[in-house]
């Protein structure tokens, strides 16, 4: 089922994105290498946890361990944070997280370049960010589901990219994940229409080659069977007065 919020309930998942941007802006700033996953996830958690009534979604949705998905290289998504996983200089990590404040979920991930990566890893990072811009501006009144995947598989596959087909973005609310799905590929004008007061994740999850993906044996971390890169860029958008309006960003 579909749920359509109300401006209020709008509101109040653009405060809980305000606490998911502010996360992410933490990590940005004190990522380094030579640090674990896990002191990326305690500082995650520790700065959700200082906003009162916040707490992350992630941890025991499905039995998920942690505050965040943090997902190294290869990996494209739903990486466990462990202190036995270091960064190191030149590797990409995608840090996911969720943030649930007054019963309404708020969702957003960015992929971070430890120290100096090389040019190639790079481009792949701000060809993935370029098409989550490209979908969110087709998250309209009017539009269908078709338009947003077909914006960022276009944008990915110019660049000489994949898309993952297995994972996609998804309805968020009271739920964490809720209808319709929202894949990153698709047909213009296909899919269900978009209308005022939907919540949605959108996700790109790119790769560098085929995008064909599997399981780890921990059941969760989802990588490229090709082993090359992947990244992943993420935003909860509200459609507002027919627009899209993205909740997860820092003000100021
Ligand atoms: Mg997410
Ligand atoms: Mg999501």
């Amino acid at each position: 089922m579909v749920t359509i919020k109300s401006p209020r309930e709008i509101d109040t998942m653009a405060a809980a994105g305000r606490i998911v941007g502010g996360t992410l802006a933490l990590i940005r700033r004190q990522i380094r290498p030579g640090m674990s996953t896990e002191d990326l996830d305690d500082l995650a958690e520790e700065f959700i946890r200082s906003h009162p009534g916040a707490r992350p979604s992630f941890k025991g949705l499905y039995g998920f361990p942690k505050t965040l998905c943090t997902s190294i290289n290869e990996e494209v998504v739903h990486g466990i944070p462990s202190a036995k996983r270091v960064l190191h200089e030149g590797s990409i990590v995608s840090v996911d997280v969720g943030v649930l404040l007054d019963g309404l979920h708020a969702d957003s991930a960015t992929t971070i370049a430890v120290g100096e990566v090389a040019p190639e890893t790079q481009r792949l990072l701000d060809v993935t960010q370029a098409s989550l811009v490209a979908g969110i501006a087709q998250a309209r009144t009017g539009n269908h589901v078709g338009d947003i995947g077909h914006a960022v598989q276009q944008v990915a596959e110019a660049a000489g990219f994949g898309v993952v087909r297995e994972l996609v973005g998804h309805g968020i609310g009271e739920q964490f994940h809720e209808e319709p799905q929202i894949p990153n590929y698709g047909s213009p004008k296909r899919g269900r229409r978009l209308v005022d007061g939907m919540t949605i994740a959108i996700e790109p999850m790119i790769t560098q080659g085929n995008p064909a993906t599997k399981t780890l044996p921990d059941k969760w971390t989802v990588v490229t069977a090709d082993g090359r890169l992947s990244a992943h860029f993420e935003h909860t958008v509200a459609i507002s007065d027919g627009e899209p309006r993205i909740l997860t960003l820092v003000e100021g």
